[in-house]
Order: C-alpha cells, then sequence, then structure tokens
C-alpha cells in the first residue's frame, strides 16, 4: 500500500493551507500541477475553491458523485464544486441566510461550466414535486437560450459569455428550487456587426442558418451560407470544430419550448432581421446618400413590421429641429452606415434583455405560501480578457472583474476576522494591503476625460502601486506599456462612441411604430418624448454593478476560483507562465497568507472528534462530554504543544499544518 507521504508527494495537498511552504509561489504552482496531471481539478483554499479548466470530459459529474457529496461535510471528501455548492445550500437551511456562489477568472477558464454544474447539482439533490420539476427544468433550460444569444466565440473561448450573468434560484421551506430571477449585465452588443478576425458573431445567427428547416429560412429570406452575410464575414471565422451548431440550433429550439415561450416567428423575425440589416448596401453621391437595392428593406419592412418607405428615409436621413420645425437632413455614407450598425444594435441588445425578462416571468413562481423563500445566487460574468486592440468592452469587463476581485479580498478578509472575533479568539491581523480599486471611478465620467488623462490618473494614483502588475493586465495592456503614447490613437473613437451609445431618433420612431411584438414591448413610446440625454453606458454599467456589489454583500459568500491552464484550449498541457500569472492577479498567495496568519486550520468540533476518536483511547469509540472537552482530551493525547493551538468556542485553530500533517497520517498509518 502507498504510504500517506508517497501519496502526497503524487497528488499534492488537498487544501493549500496545509502546504509547508505557503509563502513560496513556486510550491502553490508545483502543487496545482501534480494535482493537474492527476486530473485533480480542484483544490482549496480554506474554504475558497480553486479550479482548474482540464479542457476534457471527466468522470466526476455523474449522479453518483453528486449523492457522494450531499449532506457531507467540506473536510470529509476530496474537494469538489459539489462540495461548495452542498455547503452554500447546506448553510441556508440551518443558518436561514441567502447565499451567492461568486465564480471568477479569466476568460476560458471554466466560469460558465462551474455555474452550470452547481445548477444541475441542485436540479438533482434538491427535493422536488411536480411544480418543483418545471421550475427546475426551466431553470437548467435558461442556459442553452442565453448562451445562444449572449455567448460567442473569441479567441480566448469558442463559447465565451459576452454578457453578465447574476442568477437567483428561489429555494422554500422544505429546500426545493421554487423560482428564480436572472439579472443580465452589459450585452458586448458591438459583435453584433462587427467582429476581431478569427471570432464570431453570437452563436443564434448561425445556428439558424445552419440548422433552420427550409421552409423557416425561405419565409425569412435567409440562404444557408453565413459568408453571405455582412454581419457574420468580418471574423472570416464562420465554422468552429468545437461547435455543432445545427444540433445547438434543435436544442435551443426545444429549450425555448420548456421555457413556455410563444414568441418564436416574432424572435425569429429578429434575428433574420438583423442579418438583413448587415446588408443594407449605401451607395449615391455625397449629401445624398441612398440605398442600393430594396431587396433588404423589403425583407425588412416585413420581419420588422414597419413601414419600408419610412425606414428607409429614416436610414438615410437624421432628424433635426431648426427653428421649431423639423427637417430631414441627408446622412453622408458613413454616417449611414453607423445609423445602421446603431439600430442593429439595439434591436439586437433590447430583444437579449427582453428575452431575460421573459425567462424571468417564466422563473416566477406564484403560489404565495412560497413568499418566503431564501436564494441561492450564482454569479457568472465575462472574465478578464486582454487582446492585441482592447476597447471600451474590454474596459467594462475588466473593470467589472476588479470591483469583484475588491469585494473578495474585503470580504475573505472581514470574514476571519469575524470568525476569530465569534470565537473569542484574539488576533494579531496581518498587515494587509487591500488591492486596490483599479478603475479610478473618475476615469468613467463621460465628457471630458480623454485616455490620455486616465493615464495620467492612473500613474499618479496607482503607479508606484505593488499591484500595478493587475492592473496593467486588467487595463487595455498596450496603453500602458508602450512608452511614447501612440497606441493612445489606437480606440477612443470607438471608446467614446461605444460609450454614447446613441440611436438616432427618427430610428426610435420607426421601432416604435413596429407591429412586432417583441420590438413594440423594446421601443417605447415614452422614450421619444424623454428630453434628457441617456445616460452613458459606462455610467449604466457602473451604477449595475454598484447595485450588484450590494445584493452580494447582503448575502453569504462561497468563492470559486477558476483557472485557465494554457492558451491553446488543449487537454494536459500546463502552462506555468500563464497560471503564474493568473495566481497573482486573482491574489492566491494573499488569499492563503491570510488564511494562514493567525490558524491556518479550524474545524468544528464535531468534525475534528468524529475524524480522529479513533487515536485516543478515551474519545474512542464515543467522547460522552462536552466537544470541548473531548478535543482537549484528543489533542493532549497527540502530543500538540499549546502554542500549537487554540480552542474556540465551536472550533478547534490549528497554528501549523506539519501539525495536522502528523494527525493525518497518524490516522493512515494506524
Ligand atoms: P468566458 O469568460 O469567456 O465566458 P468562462 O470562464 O465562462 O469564459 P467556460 O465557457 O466555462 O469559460 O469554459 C471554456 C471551455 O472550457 C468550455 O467550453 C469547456 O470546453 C472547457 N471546460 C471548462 N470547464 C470544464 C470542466 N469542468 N470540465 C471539462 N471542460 C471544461
Ligand atoms: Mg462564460
Amino acid at each position: 500500500m502507498e504510504s500517506a507521504l508517497t501519496a502526497r508527494d503524487r497528488v499534492g495537498v488537498q487544501d493549500f493551507v496545509l502546504l509547508e511552504n505557503f509563502t513560496s509561489e513556486a510550491a502553490f504552482i508545483e502543487n496545482l500541477r501534480k494535482r493537474f496531471k492527476e486530473n485533480l481539478i480542484y483544490t482549496y483554499i480554506g474554504s475558497v475553491l480553486v479550479s482548474v479548466n482540464p479542457y476534457k470530459d471527466l468522470e466526476i459529474y455523474t449522479k453518483n458523485h453528486m449523492e457522494r457529496y450531499r449532506g457531507v461535510n467540506f473536510y470529509e471528501v476530496s474537494p469538489h464544486i459539489y462540495a461548495v455548492a452542498d455547503n452554500s445550500y447546506r448553510s441556508m437551511r440551518t443558518e436561514r441566510k441567502d447565499q451567492c456562489i461568486l465564480i471568477s477568472g479569466e476568460s476560458g477558464a471554466g466560469k460558465t461550466e462551474a455555474s452550470k454544474k452547481i445548477l444541475q447539482y441542485y436540479a438533482f439533490t434538491c427535493p422536488a414535486s411536480e411544480q418543483v420539476q418545471t421550475i427546475k427544468d426551466r431553470l437548467l433550460q435558461s442556459n442553452p437560450v442565453l448562451e445562444a444569444f449572449g455567448n460567442a466565440k473569441t479567441l480566448r473561448n469558442d463559447n465565451s459569455s459576452r454578457f453578465g450573468k447574476y442568477m437567483d434560484i428561489q429555494f422554500d421551506f422544505k429546500g426545493a428550487p421554487v423560482g428564480g430571477h436572472i439579472i443580465n449585465y452589459l450585452l458586448e452588443k458591438s459583435r453584433v456587426v462587427h467582429q476581431n478576425h478569427g471570432e464570431r458573431n453570437f452563436h443564434i445567427f448561425y445556428q439558424l442558418i445552419e440548422g433552420g428547416e427550409e421552409d423557416l429560412l425561405r419565409a425569412l429570406g435567409l440562404e444557408r451560407n453565413p459568408q453571405q452575410y455582412q454581419y457574420l464575414v468580418k471574423g472570416n471565422c464562420p465554422k468552429v470544430s468545437s461547435i455543432n451548431d445545427r444540433s445547438d440550433w434543435k436544442m435551443v429550439r426545444k429549450a425555448l419550448t420548456v421555457i413556455g415561450f410563444n414568441e418564436d416567428e416574432e424572435l425569429l423575425n429578429i434575428i433574420a432581421s438583423v442579418l438583413h440589416l448587415g446588408n443594407v448596401q449605401y451607395g449615391g453621391e455625397e449629401g445624398n446618400v441612398c440605398i442600393t437595392s430594396d431587396t433588404q428593406i423589403k425583407y425588412l419592412a416585413r420581419l420588422l413590421g414597419v413601414n419600408g418607405a419610412v425606414l428607409t428615409e429614416a436610414l438615410t436621413h437624421k432628424k433635426i429641429i431648426a427653428k421649431g420645425e423639423e427637417l430631414m437632413s441627408p446622412l453622408n455614407l458613413e454616417q449611414a452606415s453607423s445609423a445602421r450598425d446603431a439600430l442593429s444594435k439595439a434591436v439586437y441588445g433590447r430583444t437579449f434583455t427582453w428575452l431575460v425578462n421573459k425567462i424571468n416571468a417564466s422563473l416566477t413562481y406564484t403560489d404565495d405560501s412560497h413568499k418566503n423563500y431564501s436564494v441561492i445566487g450564482l454569479l457568472d460574468i465575462y472574465g478578464f480578457e486582454v487582446f492585441q486592440h482592447n476597447s471600451f468592452e474590454q474596459f467594462c469587463i475588466n473593470y467589472c472583474n476588479e470591483k469583484l476581485q475588491q469585494l473578495f479580498i474585503e470580504l475573505t478578509l472581514k470574514s476571519e476576522q469575524e470568525e476569530y472575533e465569534a470565537e473569542g479568539i484574539t488576533w494579531e491581523p496581518e498587515k494587509f494591503k487591500g488591492i486596490i480599486s483599479i478603475l479610478d471611478e473618475e476615469c468613467l465620467r463621460p465628457g471630458d476625460a480623454s485616455d490620455l488623462t486616465f493615464l495620467e490618473k492612473l500613474e499618479d494614483t496607482v503607479g508606484g502601486h505593488a499591484h500595478f502588475v493587475t492592473l496593467k493586465y486588467c487595463l487595455a495592456v498596450d496603453w500602458l506599456v508602450v512608452p511614447d503614447c501612440k497606441p493612445l490613437n489606437i480606440c477612443p473613437v470607438r471608446f467614446l462612441d461605444k460609450n454614447n451609445d446613441l440611436l438616432f431618433r427618427n430610428l426610435k420612431e420607426v421601432m416604435c411604430m413596429s407591429e412586432n411584438k417583441i420590438l413594440n414591448q423594446c421601443f417605447d413610446r415614452e422614450e421619444l418624448s424623454d428630453k434628457k440625454r441617456p445616460e452613458t453606458a459606462a455610467t449604466q454599467f457602473k451604477a449595475s454593478l454598484a447595485k450588484l456589489m450590494e445584493i452580494l454583500m447582503s448575502k453569504e459568500p462561497s468563492y470559486i476560483r477558476c483557472i485557465k491552464p494554457n492558451d491553446s484550449k488543449q487537454a494536459g498541457r500546463f502552462d506555468e507562465v500563464l497560471i503564474r500569472h493568473q495566481v497573482k492577479y486573482l491574489g492566491l498567495m494573499e488569499n492563503l497568507r491570510v488564511r494562514r496568519a493567525g490558524f491556518a486550520y479550524r474545524r468544528r468540533y464535531e468534525v475534528f472528534l468524529q475524524r480522529y476518536k479513533s487515536l485516543c483511547p478515551d474519545t474512542w469509540p464515543n467522547w460522552q462530554g462536552k466537544l470541548a472537552d473531548g478535543v482537549a482530551t484528543l489533542v493532549k493525547h497527540l502530543g500538540y504543544k499549546p502554542e500549537e493551538y487554540k480552542l474556540g468556542r465551536s472550533k478547534i485553530f490549528i497554528r501549523f499544518p506539519k501539525t495536522l500533517f502528523a494527525t493525518e497520517e497518524a490516522l493512515e498509518t494506524r
């Protein structure tokens, strides 16, 4: 039989807290590597779960596995995402406190997969009645729908989330999921009209074209060839080997049925009309632009349910008000194309939000007896990403990630302190430099902030900070590292443009008249009478993130920190440089240090006794007295020295991992 020591040599430790050399990043990464090679993709830092994307299907998500983790204590089984899910669920039920599970990591690290695994775990393990089953099905089926409309192939990830998602699962007093609610964050709308090389538009377009039935395509005026559509050719990447658009199409259609969707026709009309809009070409003389062919307009009029002539005028003119009179001023070629693209983005973006609302309506449980539900929230956002050229989207995505990182640091630190206090243990807090609030919130201020002032401000405030590496990573690297600031010219125009996110008034007017049931709800006439300038995209995003932080703060958090092992989406490849980088900016070493600052390891008395009672004749087979006394007797027998441990009100705190190692070994070699 393999001894405990060699087993550890081979598979590493399952909790980083047990690492002998806990300040060494090399030791940390070595432990990750050992486990990764053995397909052990999960490791704890205390109660935080670190997960490395295996890029292959592992046999660890079976029903048997789910059973194994159900109702079992964290430390009694090997690390697993199910343990985190189960732990949150039990805390929710026993402590009656709302929970949230925060999943973070860069693009392609496995966040979305993780959130799906958690949802599947609840769907399988939680009690169910017939009604509850419907909700479970809808919760599960909301994923393929939202992914079809909100995910796309990027250079980083073949199924990259291009929107942020926070989902509440609501449980009744019996612990059955009775409802849900989704909040979506800033969809990357610019993808509708433009994709970088090697990337695609949102999945749904290809699904419809590849999977749509002949009759359907004919009715929508579409051809079965993505290359025909201007909005699908920019990235020069119509097919992806890991994606089967045709079978995904079937899955999405089925999912829509489960959700109880009955606006299929309207929805398909909208998807098709975006493709037709992309093919609207302009010609004519400058100052007198016209649409060169009316084929698209004919389809558009029918699919959008609007008047073709009015639409044509709105796509070529801008309404201005001079001396109280309305005038139509012709657009130039560039303005006309950007008006067309703005319309496509608005139509798609608003339809997406409409879809989320629709799903929410289907997840609303109407039975009054369930008003008093408890909640587990799941946060799956777009991960950190840095491309060669980074624009507004990366700015927002990375800003959001930094906000969450900040929250993580605050909450983990805070909860540590609270635990020591609750247990009556005095603790010298480690001097911990909080991870900086990266994007100086001022920089999101529209108007006078330029990319240059923005950069200057950053360098002034945080340039000398130890975490500036994180910053550089977070903010479009090419802006910050190239010395003579030329790259600043790369994005500003589009950056501001995207932030303004304007749609000409006459285009709005057309859409408000739409007879398409969905669009009719998306474009509200009230918007037209609103004189105020709408808030910029960044301002709205910032506000919605602030709200998200409040939601998260009001719940008890659990964390899953996802790591991407390589940039080539390959199984078995452990790219050390890339991983070290992630360990750094996820702040995992700091996390570990905080965890180890005082007493590294803590266990509830009953758990500790249960596990080690066989090592002491006085506690075996059962300790009859007070739990604390039992533990005291046990550790005395084991020869723990006073400085090695502290007994709190309900837990034992152990300072050095080697103490626990020895005890674990005693157990294994007994
Ligand atoms: P983004 O920020 O771009 O949305 P993400 O962190 O959500 O990225 P995922 O889409 O979850 O990344 O994962 C990317 C791919 O990695 C998946 O499509 C899948 O192929 C693979 N993958 C992730 N997690 C696992 C897992 N636990 N087991 C097997 N494969 C996985
Ligand atoms: Mg994702």
